[in-house]
């Protein structure tokens, strides 16, 4: 049998890992596995270049009956700072990033039992109205079961129902840990989405063309065998996507566990910087069907973000103007000015290239002219 540094050097190669060999390379030395991970990472994206999105989240409404432990973000109907926003609000938003040159909304929010289908359909469509430029990429596999449930339409229903709307992809919320043995345990998640039916209903979005992501959260106190079965169901999903219709996931995203303020606090053990990164470089080895890794600066922090670019990722993922869930549970930045995204790249090593929502190159941006704006002259520049 191959020991865990024979199967890194033939990983770097890009051979095909069976989920043994990958739980065996969670014991191999962090460098040595970074270094095949970028490997990977050069032979299949372009080697100098890291590649960024400016896009704006916008959470439509807060009230959510899931109820997850780690969730900061969820209200129920009856508190004080429940919200809906309207259709007028959410379109003001959307201008704001039409004038930064922002291309895409991520648009999510809980699973609200009060909001009719047809409020969803009459968004899509004014949104589309209003901004027909702006790819819209909204809700989560929670979300749409949540739909199926008040309706009593399939999810598949639902979901042709806001493509003809105007949905464009479906983000790939609420993948956590898809192992129902850790995301159902009494102190994480009871109430959530199931792996069977996360992963179901990605495979009805992706038949039917819409865009979607995978995403992956650690730190519940899984075992390195959970991780890699948890990234087994992303790549056995892709590979069936593949071959069938050719759309599947287009990039995987991972993060750490973010437990300030919430109710899951003192229950789970986390993880740091050394997991995160070592999971990233295991993903990136293991899913070799999935193009594109984005590493976090929200959860992570700017210099572990940067870190991340030598360990499999090949982008900094987005501007995300306004996010509130991740912050709400303790994730160190908010919102990030295009300026501050291209320092941090440069700053790697990396040519920044703004994409759009499926990855294709928009602009080079001139790196000089961008970092020569003044600090007063971008507003919410974070430092790390
Ligand atoms: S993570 Fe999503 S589904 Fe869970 S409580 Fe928060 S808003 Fe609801």
């Amino acid at each position: 049998m191959l020991v865990a540094m024979d199967v890194l050097h033939e990983a770097a190669t890009g051979r095909r890992l069976t989920p043994e060999e990958a739980v065996g390379l969670y014991r191999t030395p962090l460098f040595a596995l970074a270094a095949a991970a970028d490997a990977v990472r050069r032979q299949r994206t372009d080697p100098e270049v890291v590649t960024y999105l400016i896009d704006r989240n916008i959470n439509y409404s807060n009230v959510c009956s899931v109820g997850c432990s780690f969730c900061g973000f969820y209200r129920t109907r009856r508190q004080d700072d429940a919200y809906v926003l309207g259709y007028d609000d959410i379109s003001d938003k959307v201008r704001e990033l039409e004038e930064v040159g922002g291309t895409r909304i991520l648009m999510q929010g809980g699973v609200n039992r009060y909001l009719p289908m047809e409020w969803y359909v009459e968004l899509l469509r004014f949104l589309k109205e209003r901004h027909p430029e702006v790819r819209v990429e909204a809700f989560s596999p929670e979300e749409i079961k949540g739909l199926s449930e008040l309706t009593g339409m399939t999810s598949r229903e639902v979901l042709v129902e806001l493509q003809a709307a105007g949905l464009d992809g479906l983000p790939g919320g609420g993948g956590e840990i898809l192992v129902d043995d850790v995301r159902h345990a009494r102190h994480v998640a009871p109430g959530r989405i199931s792996s069977d039916d996360w992963i179901a209903i990605m495979a009805e979005a992706q038949a039917l063309g819409l865009y979607t992501t995978a995403t992956m959260v650690i730190g519940f106190g899984e075992t390195p065998e959970q991780r890699v079965a948890s990234m087994m169901r992303i790549r056995d999903q892709q590979d069936r996507a593949l071959a069938t219709h050719g759309n599947g996931f287009s990039a995987f995203i991972s993060w750490t566990l973010q437990t300030q303020g919430v109710r899951i606090a003192g229950k789970v053990p986390g993880a740091g910087a050394h997991e995160y990164l070592q999971n990233v470089a295991v993903s990136r080895l293991l899913l070799d069907n999935v193009p594109n890794f984005q590493a976090s600066w929200p959860t992570m922090g700017y210099k572990v973000a940067q870190t991340a670019l030598s360990f499999g990722c090949n982008d900094f993922g987005s501007t995300m103007l306004e996010e509130n869930v991740v912050s709400q549970a303790g994730a160190r930045h908010r919102s990030t000015p295009e300026r501050e995204i291209v320092r941090q790249i440069v700053d790697a090593g990396y040519r920044p290239a703004q994409r759009d929502s499926l990855y294709g190159v928009v602009r080079y941006p001139d790196v000089d002219v961008l970092l020569a704006v003044p600090e007063a002259a971008a507003p919410g520049a974070a430092a790390d």
